[in-house]
């Protein structure tokens, strides 16, 4: 055998008596040591032209016996798999009907050809029809190899195998066949026999012909030898591909004609608009193809298993992670903590809008951003990158999106989702937007509802859930929307699809919301007015592309500002941190406490202040947390504890009842690690009490071992703590911290703290 035996546990068996394949070569002799892989009971035997084959395949022990007659092999097959090319097909099930009046009644037929129209067409002219014990089926797992000696027990491992069963077939034949190829370790669909050829044609049949055809143009030039002797990478693979059984390959190509010539034309056209693209020295259109080329498998994977971008970029770790943190350390140096993730977000929307080519620098590779991404290029943007933060849009401007080819997957992003609601009821094409199982439950009526008042054609799942389907081509008019309840996303909706509006589009919103799109239209030159609770723009501008440096995020930087809080001697500086008004309650925070805070080299990046925050240690006193600096730090609390802890006197908040439905209850978790580090506090509905023990002299408390509860804002606020911690602190269930701060150990450990990351990602 070519490989080691498979496991079997977990396996489904296959409970056929006597199975008979007829053809002993790659796929059936893969099918015969699958079978015997996975401790398959009944008898295996074989009929094949070749003598060799067939004590090939005893000697291998994979059948039990076998022959070159079929009279002599079918008398007691419960089943009987015709492996055979496809064009031989026809005589076997000729002499099969002779034969199998003689055969055991419940006896199943089924064959693995890899085209089905004109199999099942043989079928029907052999028998009359196509029995109802007959299922044709497809395995779509292979090799260039061919006989059985290339057998591999795990060619179907995790492998589909497509059945293509008539209307009227057996359910009992249908659910052996399954188990047949379950017990082999594939995964079992149907489809039907049309179908089959037409997706068989365009991910199967096509690349072949063109590994075909690429290797015998290029072999067939004068300088054939040069070009083999440094054949390289690509085009190795496709000789790998045009190595292939080229007698199977002629079945293929005439047995599935029709569907084949189509694929090709399709392709024929994409190779056109490349050449006039080449051409005509056409850059952009180049980029965009190759772009959309690129990153179309991960697309593609991400949406077939419904997950999340990160996910799929291998971001969302898996696996338990502890970090275990040696107590005390320093707190000194510069750092730079990722991007925004609302402004890497916008970036890639606005700069896909605006004339010109936008290069973004400092690009968090978050949910909301490589979904916005990708769904640009779907609609003909040409984006490079992200590329270590940065990623550079060519913009088509205003009115330059193109329809996508299908629906438009936003994977687990409400805020994606929302924002485009608003972009795309303003385009000339219908389009469809989807998400994720956990973002189809998520209600989208409170954008859906004034996008219709603005003429907006919108239809939604029962519920107003996703996915929303949008008519193009109507025209929106611009409203005065007072929100019900303030929120960011449904403002931002609005103000984008007021950009298609006639007229003027105002939002008023009841309490004050992140303004980012506001701040970077403005900066992308697109005017957007302020006055009081209420903003506004006239529809049927231009934005035009500039380069976005884009700010760090002042909620990763919150751990180093209170590591260097409440560090005897620290004194760090955070470069380029977005200082946007609704987002500074963490500096007007530990200012109160008196912490010695600076802001230097302020700026404006894309519409946003930044600057570099330098702070330096100072005792730090408790305070009455200010009510209205609660919503501008609300994602700080975790942090801004700890700072409490080892504040002097009673830090007290109240109006936090958000906090409570975050990742975890953050009161409630904090509460629980503080108490294992002995810190003294009160948990009340709405916030907490800390009792903070400072002295510069002497740690502030114990430590102990912590439950994150997978909440990444807690485990990098008790590690923190460790600076002030008399023994280690141990977090659990850190893993999370990779995805919305991937740096922060690393940076950690750059400042002088001591940090070790145990456990595994798998
Ligand atoms: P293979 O290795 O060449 O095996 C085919 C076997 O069938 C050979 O041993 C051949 O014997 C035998 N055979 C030919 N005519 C026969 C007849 N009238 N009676 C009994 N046996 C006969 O080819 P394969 O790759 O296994 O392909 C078999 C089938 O699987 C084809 O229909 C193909 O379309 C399908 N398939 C192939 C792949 C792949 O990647 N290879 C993938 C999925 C499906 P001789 O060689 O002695 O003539």
């Amino acid at each position: 055998m070519t490989a080691a035996v498979l496991p079997v546990n977990g396996m489904p068996s296959c409970h056929e008596q006597r199975l008979l394949i007829v053809g002993l070569g790659l796929i059936g002799g893969s099918l015969a040591a699958a079978l015997r892989a996975s401790g398959f009971k009944g008898v295996i035997t074989a009929c094949d032209p070749s003598e060799d084959e067939i004590a090939r395949g005893i000697d291998m022990g994979l059948i039990d016996t076998g022959g070159v007659a079929l009279a002599d092999q079918v008398a007691g097959a419960s089943m009987i798999v015709i492996a055979v090319p496809v064009l031989a097909m026809e005589s076997v099930m000729a002499s099969l009907a002779d034969l199998l009046t003689h055969a055991a009644s419940n006896v199943v037929l089924t064959d693995v050809g890899s085209t089905k129209a004109t199999i099942r067409d043989c079928a029907a002219r052999v028998f009359g029809r196509v029995p109802p014990n007959m299922v044709l089926g497809h395995p779509i797992a292979g090799s260039e190899k061919s006989g059985v000696a290339a057998a591999n027990p795990a060619l179907y491992v995790h492998h589909n195998v497509i059945l293509t069963p008539e209307p009227d077939v057996d359910p009992d034949a249908l659910m052996r066949v399954r188990a047949l190829w379950q017990a082999c370790g594939a995964c079992v669909l149907e489809m039907d026999v049309e179908r089959h050829d037409q997706v068989l044609a365009r991910t199967s049949h096509l690349p072949h012909l063109l590994a075909f055809s690429l290797v015998d143009t290029l072999a067939r030039q004068d300088e054939r030898l040069e070009i083999f002797r440094y054949a390289a990478g690509g085009f190795r693979d496709f000789t790998r591909i045009a190595g292939s059984d080229p007698v199977m390959w002629r079945d293929i190509f005439t047995a599935n004609r029709e569907a084949v010539l189509t694929s090709l034309d399709d392709f024929e056209a994409g190779l056109a608009r490349l050449r006039q693209a080449i051409e005509q020295g056409d850059s952009d259109a180049l980029i965009a193809t190759f772009d959309r080329a690129s990153h179309a498998r991960h697309y593609f994977d991400t949406l077939l298993n419904k997950t999340s971008y990160q996910a799929e970029y291998n971001m969302q770790p898996q696996g338990k992670v502890t970090y275990r943190v040696r107590p005390g350390g320093q707190a000194q140096g510069r750092l730079r903590v990722p991007g925004d993730k609302s402004m890497s977000h916008r970036s890639i929307m606005l700069g896909a809008l605006a004339e010109g080519v936008t290069e973004v620098k400092g690009f968090l590779e978050g949910e909301d951003s490589l979904a916005t991404l990708q769904a640009f290029r779907e609609m003909g943007v040409a984006i490079e990158g992200p590329h270590q933060g940065r990623v550079t849009i060519h913009g088509v401007g205003i009115k330059g999106l193109k329809a996508p080819a299908g629906p438009i997957y936003v994977g687990n992003s409400g805020t994606a989702m929302r924002l485009f609601a608003g972009l795309l009821a303003g385009q000339a094409f219908d389009s469809e937007l989807t998400g994720d199982e956990s973002l189809t439950k998520r209600p989208m009526a409170r954008v859906a509802d004034p996008l219709r008042l603005m003429g907006a054609s919108i239809e939604t799942a029962e519920g107003g859930r996703p996915p929303l389907k949008i008519k193009g081509g109507t025209a929106l008019k611009g409203i005065f929307y007072d929100m019900p309840m303030a929120s960011a996303q449904v403002k931002s909706c609005l103000l984008l699809a007021g950009l298609y509006a006639e007229g003027e589009t105002r939002v008023r919103e009841p309490a004050p919301t992140r303004d980012h799109t506001e701040r970077m239209l403005n900066g992308f030159g697109y005017s957007v007015s302020r006055e009081g609770d209420t903003c506004w723009l006239q529809g049927g501008g231009t934005l035009s592309a500039g380069p976005i440096d884009v700010p760090s995020d002042i909620s990763s930087a919150t751990f180093f500002m209170v590591a260097a809080a409440i560090t005897p001697g620290a004194d760090i500086t955070l470069e380029h941190v977005g200082i946007n008004p609704t987002r500074v309650g963490v500096i007007n925070i530990l200012t109160l406490m008196g912490a010695n805070l600076e802001l230097l080299n302020q700026a404006e990046v894309g519409g946003e202040p930044v600057a570099d925050i330098r702070i330096r240690y100072a005792p730090l006193k408790g305070i009455d947390i200010p009510v209205d600096q609660v919503p501008l730090a609300i994602d700080e609390f975790p942090a801004l504890f700890i700072a409490a802890a080892n504040a002097q006197g009673t830090t007290r908040l109240r109006g936090a009842e958000e906090l409570r439905v975050k990742e975890s209850d953050r009161i409630q978790a904090m509460a629980d690690g503080l108490a294992i580090l002995g810190v003294e506090h009160t948990v009340v509905e709405d916030g907490i009490d800390i009792l903070g023990n400072a002295d510069a002299q002497v740690p502030s408390y114990g430590g102990g071992r912590i439950d994150s509860l997978g909440d990444h804002r807690i485990a990098m606020a008790f590690t923190i703590a460790s600076l002030r911690a008399s023994d280690d602190i141990i977090i659990d269930d850190c893993a999370n911290v990779a995805t919305s701060f991937p740096s922060f150990v690393e940076l950690a450990n750059k400042i002088g703290m001591r940090v070790n990351v145990e456990g595994q990602h798998d």
